[in-house]
């Protein structure tokens, strides 16, 4: 490997490490939940099956095909099929997949989360739940997810989790953080109210 690519390799790292990070100590993700994953062109760089998000380090980043599988696919998430469906469907360059505890409580409640705080509103006006009302499976509703993502920046499947996309690692972060605080705000509005 050349340098150039060592320090682009570490470049990523970092990235993943930031991310996994901020989603393990705001509790967004418990300690072996959630994926994060990026493309570069044919290939997808995805965490590792079983890996800590808050604890990455080199070999939990797993590199293999958008549409194609290698010697090195099995060691990815569970969720790659739902990673490549967005990819393969999209011109998104990152998806961040995580368990955000107010998202997925109302998750049970409704096919659609409507943000009603100042921030939910304008990013995040509607987000689709996905597979509501059906048993969720790892790497379930691919292509429901992929379908939504092209409108939608952020989707939860329903009694699971939430899969938000972008151009970059931090911008999909950046969502679901969004997306959990409007929640936690919806949540706590509905307990409010006598
Ligand atoms: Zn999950």
């Amino acid at each position: 490997m050349g340098e150039g690519k060592l320090s682009t390799r570490n470049e990523l790292l970092h990235h993943f490490q930031s991310v996994g990070a901020d989603l393990y100590t705001r509790g967004v993700v418990s300690m072996h939940g959630g994926n994060l994953s990026i493309r570069q062109e044919d290939n997808l760089v995805i965490t590792r099956s079983g890996s800590r998000l808050g604890y990455l380090t080199g070999p939990d980043l797993v590199e293999t095909g958008v549409n194609k599988d290698d010697a090195n696919t099995h060691l990815a998430s569970t969720e790659i099929g739902v990673h490549r469906a967005i990819y393969q469907q999209s011109l998104f360059k990152a998806v961040v997949h995580s368990h955000p505890v107010h998202a997925v409580a109302l998750s049970f409640l409704d096919d659609e989360i409507n943000p009603q705080d100042e921030g939910g509103k304008l990013f995040i006006p509607e987000v689709p739940v996905i597979g509501f009302g059906k048993e969720p499976a790892p790497g379930g509703f691919a292509r429901e997810v992929a379908e939504a993502l092209k409108t939608h920046a952020v989707v939860i499947v329903h009694r699971h989790g939430s899969f938000a996309r972008g151009m970059t690692l931090e911008e999909a972060y950046v969502i679901t953080e969004l997306l959990e605080i409007s929640c936690r705000i919806l949540y706590i509005v509905r307990n409010m109210k006598p």
